[in-house]
């Protein structure tokens, strides 16, 4: 297992790169700590993958470097870097055994058959693959095949990371679930440095103690779910993590106060504001209270989600959610506050510090 290094690492496509809107992977400079849980979330085409490939060895990255344990790997090709890989699709070798896919890895680098037996052993168990140890991979289920993969990943005991490349994208929805939870158990009992590429973020919440951000080739907040969930870094992520996102309206800002229209909301500080910046105030759809007292909304519609409830309305011009619990009442005249400690203001997208 290692802490790996990623020393002002970019990498462009192609070799004519100038401007930083040309490069697929703009600037990182980070420590992913070793034994830690990490997942790269973010849409299609943000990056992710050029991320992982350069910590795997695929994608040599145009500038910077990258470090295991303080040992620069940049120029190693993904053997040399000791790291396992599980792909989006299985891949198993279909004439062998489930238990001969799982030693696969261990006997080419001629372990001891009584360590290999033992591993696979403990592997088994934990995939819950046992009962089929001695069932040849052909013929079995796209998420029995993805297990072994995973697996595989996990049965040696050398590796410096394992990388997963949305490895749960051939699974059925109602296993995704499954086997979401016994990575996340996997882990805890391996403690193997792991990285994780989805786009969804129920995956990456679930699995990871920090999740990476991307969104335009860049890394917008790296942290816990819950730190990505009360104290978004960028717009983007406030909207692109929770169900549904975070509310983003433009405003001005006079002191602590925030216009917007006709009202002024209270801020719990004055944001420090450089000049000309678009500003924008966030503030989560579980924070807005409605009640009596406070702003006037015009209520579209509400939408039943089980446990919860999601009010669509509008406030001044823009578009407001609101979520409820399942029983909370909607008033006759609602109208809105917001909680000062909730709101986030942001300066052309990015999050502003406040002062007093
Ligand atoms: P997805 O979830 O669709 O795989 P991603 O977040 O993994 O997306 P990347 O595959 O890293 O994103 O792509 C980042 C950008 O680099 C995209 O604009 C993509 O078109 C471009 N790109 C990726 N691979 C290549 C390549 N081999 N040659 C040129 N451009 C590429």
């Amino acid at each position: 297992m290692a802490r790996i290094t990623l020393d002002h690492i970019r990498h462009a496509y192609s070799a004519k790169a100038k401007a930083a809107g040309d490069y697929a992977l703009k600037e990182v400079h980070y420590e992913w700590e070793d034994g830690g849980a990490y997942a790269l979330l973010g849409p299609s085409g943000c990056g992710k993958t050029t991320l992982l490939n350069i910590i795997s060895g695929l994608l040599h990255p145009s500038d910077g470097r990258i470090l295991f344990d303080g040992k620069d790997v940049t120029t190693l090709s993904t053997e040399a870097r000791n790291i396992a890989q599980v792909f989006q699709f299985p891949v198993v070798y279909d004439t062998m055994t489930v238990f001969d896919n799982l030693a696969f890895p261990l006997r080419n680098r001629h372990v001891p058959e009584a360590e290999v037996r033992s591993r696979v052993t403990h592997i088994l168990e934990m995939t819950d693959l046992a009962s089929m140890a001695n069932r040849r991979a052909q013929g079995l289920t796209a998420d029995q095949k993805q297990k072994i993969s995973l697996g595989r990943g996990l049965v040696r005991s050398d590796v410096n990371a394992i990388l997963f490349d949305e490895p749960l994208t051939v699974i059925d929805p109602h296993m995704k679930w499954q086997l979401r939870s016994q990575l996340k158990r996997l882990h805890r009992s391996s403690r193997f440095t792991m990285v994780y590429v989805t786009h969804d973020q129920t995956e990456a919440l679930t699995f990871a103690d920090k999740v990476v951000v991307m969104h335009d080739g860049q890394i917008v907040q790296i942290g816990t779910p819950a730190e990505l969930f009360e104290r978004p870094s960028h717009t983007f992520v406030g909207y692109f993590i929770g169900s549904p996102g975070m509310n983003v309206m433009p405003v001005t800002v006079e002191g602590a106060l925030a216009r917007i229209g006709e009202q002024a909301i209270a801020l719990s500080g004055v944001p420090k504001l450089a000049r000309g910046a678009k500003l924008e105030l966030g503030i989560r759809p579980e924070f807005v209270r409605l009640g009596r007292d406070g702003m006037a909304i015009d209520i579209g519609k509400v939408e039943d989600i089980g446990r919860q409830k999601i009010v669509r309305a509008s406030f001044c011009g823009q578009p407001l959610s609101i979520v409820l619990a399942e029983d909370d009442e909607i008033p006759a005249d609602a109208r809105v506050t917001f909680d000062p400690a909730a709101i986030g203001i942001f300066a052309d997208s990015w999050r502003v510090g406040m002062e007093g």
